[in-house]
């Protein structure tokens, strides 16, 4: 029986340590962390997202508030909110909500985010950041898969990766993070030729496709640690992108869905807002404009 890699019960071990750093340093900051979360439509997935995240920065103590635009909005008004939320000093982390609505373009939005308040890690310059190995605020998926993985001792160096997917919101930061781990990664995406064959070579094998059920036992070789990160809503309830049942008596360790890698998805924005608050009120206080704070383990 393959050990299950528990995100609820690390997100609530990572709220709590949260909640410390918080106050520790809220004497010297004289105020929480903000973050702001800018919702475009009506899309009701993106709602129960948005709702989730408002909860559990009120659980961990982090000021939250969304800003809800319509689905027609033009993107000078987005901007507009955007560049407001930049200059406001109670705001740490702005996150705009994807997907975004047809029509409106998310790298335009997503640039003009602050870098130091890029509370998803999507920017250009956070991305580069990754790609160098140099801090700052990281994709919170992939840093939440990181965190499960070293949080049961799972170690990437020397081993065997195999990401499915390439998209700059998941796979394509999921192996900078592998790679930067000393793990030997590869990335399948739509065009791979006999994706069988290369996943079965994956010692860690995290599936991010955004298909449901599309990876099975014979994906799968004995003992390999499986990450599901994809998560769909069927008539038949919540499935991911690995038939969970077939993978789960030969992996030595594997993700559920629900409950593995969303809740840490969550997770690591607050962690993202936090250090941006940590960081930014130090600087105001007069401190060295350290990079330093007390949560870097969790920033890969
Ligand atoms: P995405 O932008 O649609 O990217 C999917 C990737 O998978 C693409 O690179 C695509 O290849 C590849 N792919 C599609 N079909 C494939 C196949 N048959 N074989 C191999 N590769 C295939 O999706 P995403 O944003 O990365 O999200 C992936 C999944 O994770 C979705 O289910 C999403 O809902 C879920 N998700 C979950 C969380 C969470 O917190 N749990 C967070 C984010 C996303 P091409 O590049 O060639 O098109």
């Amino acid at each position: 029986m393959a050990l299950r890699l528990d995100g609820r019960q690390l997100a609530a071990e990572l709220e709590n340590r949260l909640r410390s750093v918080i106050s520790q340093g809220l004497g010297r900051a004289g105020r929480p962390p903000g973050l702001a979360v800018l919702r475009v439509g009506d899309d009701s997935a993106s709602g129960v997202y948005v709702a989730n995240k408002a909860k559990a920065c009120a659980r961990v103590g982090l000021h939250s508030r969304v800003q809800h635009f319509r689905a027609d909005s033009a993107p000078a008004e987005l901007l507009a909110a955007i560049t407001a939320l930049n200059r406001d000093p109670a705001v740490d982390g702005i996150l705009l909500q994807l997907p975004l609505p047809t029509g409106l373009e998310e790298a335009p939005l997503l640039a003009a985010i602050d870098p130091a308040k890029d509370a998803d890690g999507l920017h250009t310059l956070n991305l580069g950041r990754l790609l160098k190995g140099e801090p700052g605020p990281r994709s919170c998926t992939p840093a939440g898969v990181m965190a499960l993985l070293a949080r049961h001792g799972i170690e990437a160096s020397g081993r065997r990766a195999v990401v499915v997917g390439r998209s700059i919101l998941v796979g394509q930061p999921m192996a900078l993070m592998l790679q930067a781990a000393d793990a030997t990664v590869s990335v399948a995406h739509s065009r791979t030729r006999e994706l069988a064959a290369l996943t079965r070579q994956a010692e860690i094998l995290v599936v991010a496709a955004g298909r449901p059920r599309l990876l099975g036992a014979e994906h799968v070789s004995p003992a390999a640690v499986v990450v599901d990160v994809g998560i769909h809503r069927t008539a038949g309830g919540l499935c991911g992108d690995v038939r969970f049942e077939e993978v789960e008596p030969l992996a030595s360790a594997i993700t559920p869905v629900p409950g593995g890698v969303g809740p840490m998805t969550v997770t690591m924005l607050l962690v993202n807002t936090v250090v941006s608050w940590w960081q930014r009120t130090e600087a105001e206080a007069g401190g060295q404009g350290s990079l330093d704070h007390p949560l870097a383990d969790l920033l890969p």
